[in-house]
């Protein structure tokens, strides 16, 4: 799936990293942390995890967040978009 190149990725800590680590295969162990310690320090982080949020990107780590967690994020949004 390609997307829109965003300007915030100007910024990246990624920018100039493998984007492999941040699409880990099941079973790698190394990538996802090694990736979460790259987007720890990254200026963009917010926007970056906002970004694929908005999106509903489905795979990789995106803003320091794993997919799993990005549809709980979005689940528990839901959640207090109906109750508000
Ligand atoms: S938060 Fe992580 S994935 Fe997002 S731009 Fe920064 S380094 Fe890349």
């Amino acid at each position: 799936m390609m997307f829109e190149r965003a300007e915030w990725f100007n910024d990246a800590a990624c920018a100039t990293t493998d984007p492999d680590i941040f699409f880990p295969e099941i079973g790698d162990s190394v990538s996802g942390p090694n990736a979460r310690t790259i987007c720890h320090h990254c200026d963009t982080r917010t926007s970056c995890l906002e970004y694929a949020i908005n999106n509903r990107i489905t795979d990789g780590i995106w803003g320091g967040v794993t997919a799993r967690t990005r549809r709980r994020i979005i689940e528990q949004r839901n959640k207090e978009t109906v109750w508000d």
